[in-house]
Protein backbone atom coordinates (compact mmCIF):
# COMPACT_ATOMS: atom_id res chain seq x y z
CA UNK A 1 0.00 0.00 0.00
CA UNK A 2 1.64 3.13 -0.62
CA UNK A 3 1.33 6.82 0.78
CA UNK A 4 -0.78 8.14 -1.07
CA UNK A 5 -3.81 5.73 -1.04
CA UNK A 6 -4.23 6.38 2.71
CA UNK A 7 -4.71 10.44 2.31
CA UNK A 8 -8.18 11.30 1.42
CA UNK A 9 -9.05 12.21 -1.66
CA UNK A 10 -10.05 15.62 -2.33
CA UNK A 11 -13.96 14.20 -3.20
CA UNK A 12 -13.55 12.97 0.55
CA UNK A 13 -12.26 15.91 1.49
CA UNK A 14 -15.21 17.99 -0.36
CA UNK A 15 -17.63 15.77 1.03
CA UNK A 16 -16.71 15.89 4.78
CA UNK A 17 -16.32 19.94 4.67
CA UNK A 18 -20.19 19.27 2.89
CA UNK A 19 -21.32 17.26 6.49
CA UNK A 20 -19.34 20.12 8.20
CA UNK A 21 -21.20 22.76 6.65
CA UNK A 22 -24.47 21.27 6.90
CA UNK A 23 -23.92 20.19 10.82
CA UNK A 24 -22.78 23.92 11.59
CA UNK A 25 -26.19 24.91 9.44
CA UNK A 26 -27.98 22.41 11.59
CA UNK A 27 -26.30 23.90 14.54
CA UNK A 28 -27.30 27.12 13.81
CA UNK A 29 -30.68 26.35 13.41
CA UNK A 30 -30.71 24.32 16.77
CA UNK A 31 -29.27 27.64 18.79
CA UNK A 32 -31.75 30.00 17.11
CA UNK A 33 -35.02 27.12 18.39
CA UNK A 34 -32.95 27.59 21.87
CA UNK A 35 -32.67 30.97 21.72
CA UNK A 36 -36.51 31.44 20.33
CA UNK A 37 -37.67 28.71 22.75
CA UNK A 38 -36.28 30.69 25.79
CA UNK A 39 -37.55 33.63 25.00
CA UNK A 40 -40.87 32.44 24.53
CA UNK A 41 -40.51 31.02 28.51
CA UNK A 42 -39.54 34.63 28.99
CA UNK A 43 -42.45 36.06 26.99
CA UNK A 44 -45.12 33.48 29.19
CA UNK A 45 -43.05 34.82 32.52
CA UNK A 46 -43.43 38.10 32.11
CA UNK A 47 -47.10 37.81 30.51
CA UNK A 48 -47.72 35.21 33.85
CA UNK A 49 -46.02 38.20 35.75
CA UNK A 50 -48.22 41.16 34.83
CA UNK A 51 -51.46 38.95 34.98
CA UNK A 52 -50.33 38.15 38.50
CA UNK A 53 -51.19 34.29 36.80
CA UNK A 54 -49.11 31.50 37.43
CA UNK A 55 -49.61 28.03 36.63
CA UNK A 56 -48.50 24.03 37.54
CA UNK A 57 -48.20 21.00 35.56
CA UNK A 58 -48.30 17.72 37.19
CA UNK A 59 -46.70 14.60 35.24
CA UNK A 60 -48.87 11.56 35.59
CA UNK A 61 -46.50 9.33 34.92
CA UNK A 62 -43.69 10.17 37.19
CA UNK A 63 -45.85 12.65 39.69
CA UNK A 64 -43.54 15.56 39.06
CA UNK A 65 -45.30 18.78 39.78
CA UNK A 66 -43.64 21.74 38.39
CA UNK A 67 -44.91 24.82 38.87
CA UNK A 68 -43.96 28.65 37.61
CA UNK A 69 -42.02 31.44 38.67
CA UNK A 70 -45.30 33.77 39.34
CA UNK A 71 -46.71 30.75 40.83
CA UNK A 72 -43.66 29.67 42.99
CA UNK A 73 -44.10 33.35 44.44
CA UNK A 74 -47.40 33.68 45.09
CA UNK A 75 -47.06 30.32 46.89
CA UNK A 76 -43.40 30.78 48.81
CA UNK A 77 -42.64 34.14 47.77
CA UNK A 78 -39.45 32.79 46.13
CA UNK A 79 -38.79 32.05 42.33
CA UNK A 80 -39.38 28.14 41.70
CA UNK A 81 -36.09 26.67 41.92
CA UNK A 82 -35.99 27.37 44.98
CA UNK A 83 -38.95 25.10 46.68
CA UNK A 84 -39.34 21.64 46.91
CA UNK A 85 -43.24 20.99 46.09
CA UNK A 86 -44.66 17.94 45.46
CA UNK A 87 -48.39 17.28 44.25
CA UNK A 88 -49.66 16.35 47.59
CA UNK A 89 -47.91 19.33 49.24
CA UNK A 90 -50.27 21.08 46.56
CA UNK A 91 -53.22 19.40 47.07
CA UNK A 92 -53.07 20.45 51.24
CA UNK A 93 -53.33 23.66 50.22
CA UNK A 94 -56.30 24.07 49.13
CA UNK A 95 -58.06 24.08 52.42
CA UNK A 96 -59.36 21.44 53.64
CA UNK A 97 -62.01 22.91 55.89
CA UNK A 98 -63.87 24.69 53.44
CA UNK A 99 -62.84 23.29 49.61
CA UNK A 100 -62.93 19.69 50.58
CA UNK A 101 -65.32 19.24 47.39
CA UNK A 102 -62.88 21.25 45.43
CA UNK A 103 -59.81 18.77 45.77
CA UNK A 104 -62.41 16.27 44.73
CA UNK A 105 -64.10 17.71 41.63
CA UNK A 106 -60.12 18.22 40.86
CA UNK A 107 -59.12 14.34 41.13
CA UNK A 108 -62.38 13.40 39.71
CA UNK A 109 -63.83 15.65 37.89
CA UNK A 110 -60.80 16.89 36.04
CA UNK A 111 -57.90 14.28 35.89
CA UNK A 112 -60.41 11.26 35.96
CA UNK A 113 -62.93 12.43 33.92
CA UNK A 114 -61.60 14.90 31.48
CA UNK A 115 -63.82 17.69 32.15
CA UNK A 116 -62.41 21.78 31.96
CA UNK A 117 -63.10 23.63 34.90
CA UNK A 118 -62.64 26.86 36.52
CA UNK A 119 -62.90 27.00 40.71
CA UNK A 120 -62.50 29.91 42.60
CA UNK A 121 -61.34 29.24 46.01
CA UNK A 122 -58.74 29.77 48.95
CA UNK A 123 -55.10 28.49 49.27
CA UNK A 124 -53.45 27.65 52.86
CA UNK A 125 -50.29 29.30 51.65
CA UNK A 126 -46.83 28.70 53.72
CA UNK A 127 -47.10 31.13 56.18
CA UNK A 128 -50.65 30.62 57.34
CA UNK A 129 -51.88 33.39 55.13
CA UNK A 130 -54.83 32.71 52.91
CA UNK A 131 -55.31 33.92 48.74
CA UNK A 132 -58.05 33.59 46.75
CA UNK A 133 -57.71 32.11 43.34
CA UNK A 134 -59.26 31.53 40.19
CA UNK A 135 -57.97 28.16 39.20
CA UNK A 136 -58.42 26.73 35.46
CA UNK A 137 -57.29 23.26 35.04
CA UNK A 138 -57.13 21.32 32.03
CA UNK A 139 -56.16 17.40 31.83
CA UNK A 140 -54.33 15.63 28.60
CA UNK A 141 -54.70 11.86 27.51
CA UNK A 142 -52.91 9.86 25.29
CA UNK A 143 -54.49 7.93 22.86
CA UNK A 144 -55.57 5.34 24.94
CA UNK A 145 -57.20 7.63 27.26
CA UNK A 146 -54.80 7.44 29.98
CA UNK A 147 -54.03 10.83 31.43
CA UNK A 148 -50.34 12.16 30.78
CA UNK A 149 -50.48 15.61 32.35
CA UNK A 150 -52.88 18.12 33.92
CA UNK A 151 -52.09 21.97 33.48
CA UNK A 152 -53.50 24.31 35.66
CA UNK A 153 -53.52 28.76 35.79
CA UNK A 154 -54.39 30.42 38.88
CA UNK A 155 -54.84 33.92 38.93
CA UNK A 156 -54.52 35.35 42.68
CA UNK A 157 -57.80 37.42 42.68
CA UNK A 158 -57.57 37.81 46.50
CA UNK A 159 -58.03 41.75 46.32
CA UNK A 160 -60.92 41.28 44.27
CA UNK A 161 -62.08 38.85 46.39
CA UNK A 162 -61.48 41.03 49.22
CA UNK A 163 -63.24 43.98 47.72
CA UNK A 164 -66.31 42.57 46.51
CA UNK A 165 -67.05 41.39 50.06
CA UNK A 166 -66.46 44.55 51.58
CA UNK A 167 -68.76 46.09 48.83
CA UNK A 168 -71.91 43.37 49.65
CA UNK A 169 -70.74 44.54 53.33
CA UNK A 170 -71.70 48.09 52.25
CA UNK A 171 -74.60 47.37 50.08
CA UNK A 172 -76.27 45.70 53.17
CA UNK A 173 -75.04 47.94 56.20
CA UNK A 174 -76.34 51.24 57.27
CA UNK A 175 -73.23 54.32 57.29
CA UNK A 176 -74.01 55.82 60.41
CA UNK A 177 -75.34 53.05 63.02
CA UNK A 178 -73.32 49.98 61.34
CA UNK A 179 -76.84 47.85 61.44
CA UNK A 180 -78.57 46.49 58.84
CA UNK A 181 -79.89 49.02 56.17
CA UNK A 182 -83.93 48.72 55.37
CA UNK A 183 -83.60 46.62 52.18
CA UNK A 184 -81.52 44.01 53.63
CA UNK A 185 -83.67 44.36 57.04
CA UNK A 186 -86.44 43.63 54.12
CA UNK A 187 -84.92 40.58 52.63
CA UNK A 188 -84.36 39.01 55.80
CA UNK A 189 -88.03 39.60 56.64
CA UNK A 190 -88.21 37.75 53.43
CA UNK A 191 -86.30 35.08 53.70
CA UNK A 192 -88.05 34.47 57.71
CA UNK A 193 -91.26 34.44 55.66
CA UNK A 194 -90.55 31.59 53.20
CA UNK A 195 -88.75 29.70 56.24
CA UNK A 196 -91.80 30.04 58.12
CA UNK A 197 -94.08 28.68 55.00
CA UNK A 198 -91.45 25.45 54.64
CA UNK A 199 -90.86 24.50 58.04
CA UNK A 200 -93.71 26.15 60.21
CA UNK A 201 -90.82 28.58 62.38
CA UNK A 202 -92.09 31.37 63.63
CA UNK A 203 -90.27 34.72 64.51
CA UNK A 204 -91.32 37.92 66.15
CA UNK A 205 -90.15 41.36 64.96
CA UNK A 206 -89.63 44.27 67.15
CA UNK A 207 -90.15 47.79 65.67
CA UNK A 208 -88.55 51.08 67.73
CA UNK A 209 -88.87 54.55 67.49
CA UNK A 210 -86.86 57.24 69.79
CA UNK A 211 -89.12 59.63 71.72
CA UNK A 212 -89.30 62.75 70.82
CA UNK A 213 -86.30 62.86 68.81
CA UNK A 214 -86.39 65.88 66.77
CA UNK A 215 -86.17 67.36 70.23
CA UNK A 216 -82.34 66.07 70.54
CA UNK A 217 -81.57 67.60 66.65
CA UNK A 218 -83.52 70.92 67.65
CA UNK A 219 -81.61 71.47 70.72
CA UNK A 220 -78.66 69.89 70.71
CA UNK A 221 -77.53 70.21 66.75
CA UNK A 222 -77.84 67.31 64.22
CA UNK A 223 -74.21 65.83 65.72
CA UNK A 224 -75.50 65.32 68.86
CA UNK A 225 -78.52 63.49 67.07
CA UNK A 226 -76.44 61.33 65.19
CA UNK A 227 -74.58 60.08 68.19
CA UNK A 228 -77.99 58.80 70.07
CA UNK A 229 -78.80 57.05 66.97
CA UNK A 230 -75.17 55.50 67.53
CA UNK A 231 -75.67 54.37 71.02
CA UNK A 232 -78.81 53.32 70.62
CA UNK A 233 -77.46 51.13 67.61
CA UNK A 234 -74.46 49.54 70.02
CA UNK A 235 -77.45 48.78 72.99
CA UNK A 236 -79.35 47.14 70.91
CA UNK A 237 -76.47 44.89 68.98
CA UNK A 238 -75.21 44.08 72.72
CA UNK A 239 -78.24 42.69 74.15
CA UNK A 240 -79.84 40.35 71.21
CA UNK A 241 -78.82 37.43 70.12
CA UNK A 242 -76.25 36.21 68.00
CA UNK A 243 -79.19 34.27 65.72
CA UNK A 244 -81.43 37.99 65.78
CA UNK A 245 -80.92 40.66 63.10
CA UNK A 246 -80.79 44.65 64.00
CA UNK A 247 -81.52 46.79 60.96
CA UNK A 248 -82.27 50.55 60.63
CA UNK A 249 -85.58 50.96 59.59
CA UNK A 250 -85.76 54.63 58.91
CA UNK A 251 -84.12 57.96 60.59
CA UNK A 252 -84.73 57.16 64.16
CA UNK A 253 -86.68 53.87 63.66
CA UNK A 254 -85.10 50.12 64.32
CA UNK A 255 -86.39 47.07 63.02
CA UNK A 256 -85.46 43.36 65.21
CA UNK A 257 -85.63 40.99 63.57
CA UNK A 258 -86.02 37.42 66.30
CA UNK A 259 -85.64 34.17 64.02
CA UNK A 260 -87.57 31.41 65.54
CA UNK A 261 -88.78 32.90 68.42
CA UNK A 262 -92.40 33.21 70.15
CA UNK A 263 -94.13 36.29 70.77
CA UNK A 264 -93.66 36.17 74.57
CA UNK A 265 -89.74 35.84 74.55
CA UNK A 266 -89.76 39.23 71.93
CA UNK A 267 -91.51 41.04 74.66
CA UNK A 268 -89.20 40.40 77.10
CA UNK A 269 -86.34 41.28 75.03
CA UNK A 270 -88.68 44.66 73.96
CA UNK A 271 -88.86 45.65 77.38
CA UNK A 272 -85.32 44.42 78.00
CA UNK A 273 -84.22 46.83 75.71
CA UNK A 274 -86.65 49.60 76.89
CA UNK A 275 -85.13 49.29 80.38
CA UNK A 276 -81.50 49.61 78.62
CA UNK A 277 -81.96 53.05 76.78
CA UNK A 278 -83.56 54.74 80.01
CA UNK A 279 -79.95 54.43 81.26
CA UNK A 280 -78.37 55.58 78.17
CA UNK A 281 -77.12 58.92 78.97
CA UNK A 282 -75.29 61.09 76.37
CA UNK A 283 -73.09 63.62 76.91
CA UNK A 284 -74.75 67.42 76.68
CA UNK A 285 -78.00 65.66 75.44
CA UNK A 286 -79.26 63.24 78.55
CA UNK A 287 -81.34 60.33 78.83
CA UNK A 288 -83.36 58.53 75.87
CA UNK A 289 -86.20 56.57 75.93
CA UNK A 290 -88.10 54.75 73.14
CA UNK A 291 -91.60 53.47 72.03
CA UNK A 292 -92.01 49.57 70.80
CA UNK A 293 -94.64 47.59 69.02
CA UNK A 294 -93.80 43.93 69.11
CA UNK A 295 -95.74 40.77 66.38
CA UNK A 296 -95.29 37.29 65.55
CA UNK A 297 -95.93 36.16 62.51
CA UNK A 298 -98.78 34.33 61.94
CA UNK A 299 -98.31 30.99 59.29
CA UNK A 300 -100.01 32.54 55.99
CA UNK A 301 -99.45 36.18 56.49
CA UNK A 302 -97.73 38.29 54.14
CA UNK A 303 -94.94 40.24 55.24
CA UNK A 304 -96.84 43.65 54.42
CA UNK A 305 -99.65 42.56 57.59
CA UNK A 306 -96.97 41.46 59.97
CA UNK A 307 -95.26 44.93 59.82
CA UNK A 308 -98.24 47.03 59.57
CA UNK A 309 -99.60 45.24 62.94
CA UNK A 310 -96.48 46.34 64.30
CA UNK A 311 -96.67 49.74 63.31
CA UNK A 312 -99.86 49.82 64.35
CA UNK A 313 -98.69 48.52 67.94
CA UNK A 314 -96.30 51.41 68.20
CA UNK A 315 -98.16 53.71 66.77
CA UNK A 316 -101.00 53.21 70.15
CA UNK A 317 -97.04 53.21 72.17
CA UNK A 318 -96.69 56.48 70.56
CA UNK A 319 -100.20 57.55 72.13
CA UNK A 320 -100.86 56.02 74.89
CA UNK A 321 -97.59 58.47 76.57
CA UNK A 322 -94.71 56.87 74.73
CA UNK A 323 -91.64 54.92 76.64
CA UNK A 324 -93.61 51.81 76.48
CA UNK A 325 -94.17 48.10 74.68
CA UNK A 326 -97.23 47.38 72.53
CA UNK A 327 -98.10 44.30 71.60
CA UNK A 328 -99.24 43.88 67.74
CA UNK A 329 -103.16 42.73 67.97
CA UNK A 330 -103.94 39.19 66.56
CA UNK A 331 -105.44 38.62 63.40
CA UNK A 332 -106.51 35.10 64.62
P1 LIG B 1 -91.99 60.76 68.22
O1 LIG B 1 -91.78 60.60 69.67
O2 LIG B 1 -93.42 60.92 67.87
O3 LIG B 1 -91.36 59.67 67.43
O4 LIG B 1 -91.30 62.13 67.82
P2 LIG B 1 -89.95 62.32 67.05
O5 LIG B 1 -89.50 63.72 67.25
O6 LIG B 1 -88.99 61.29 67.46
O7 LIG B 1 -90.36 62.03 65.57
P3 LIG B 1 -90.35 62.90 64.30
O8 LIG B 1 -90.75 62.01 63.17
O9 LIG B 1 -91.13 64.17 64.48
O10 LIG B 1 -88.83 63.32 64.10
C1 LIG B 1 -87.86 62.43 63.74
C2 LIG B 1 -86.57 63.19 63.52
O11 LIG B 1 -85.47 62.35 63.23
C3 LIG B 1 -86.65 64.18 62.39
C4 LIG B 1 -85.37 63.97 61.60
O12 LIG B 1 -84.71 65.15 61.32
C5 LIG B 1 -84.55 63.12 62.51
N1 LIG B 1 -83.61 62.26 61.80
C6 LIG B 1 -83.89 61.36 60.85
N2 LIG B 1 -82.75 60.76 60.44
C7 LIG B 1 -81.74 61.32 61.14
C8 LIG B 1 -80.31 61.14 61.15
O13 LIG B 1 -79.73 60.31 60.42
N3 LIG B 1 -79.57 61.87 62.02
C9 LIG B 1 -80.17 62.79 62.83
N4 LIG B 1 -79.41 63.48 63.66
N5 LIG B 1 -81.49 63.00 62.83
C10 LIG B 1 -82.27 62.27 62.00
MG1 LIG C 1 -90.16 58.03 63.56
MG1 LIG D 1 -89.44 59.26 67.04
Amino acid sequence: MTPSDKTPSFQTIDKLEEEVLLLEIANHDLQQKIKNYEFDQYKLQEIQRLAKAGSWELNHLSYDLEISDELSLLLYSKPSHAVDISWHGFLNMISVSQHKDIKKKLLENVIRHGENLVFDHNLLVPGGRTIFIRHHCKTFYNSIGQPLITVGLILDITNEHNQSIELERLSITDELTCLYNRRYTNNILKEQHKILQRYRKTSSYIMLDIDHFKRVNDEFGHQAGDKVLKEVAKAIKSNIRCTDYAGRWGGEEFFIVCQNTLLESAVILAEKLRKVFMKIQIPNVGGITASFGVGEIIYGESVDSIIKRIDDALYEAKENGRNQVRVAKSIL
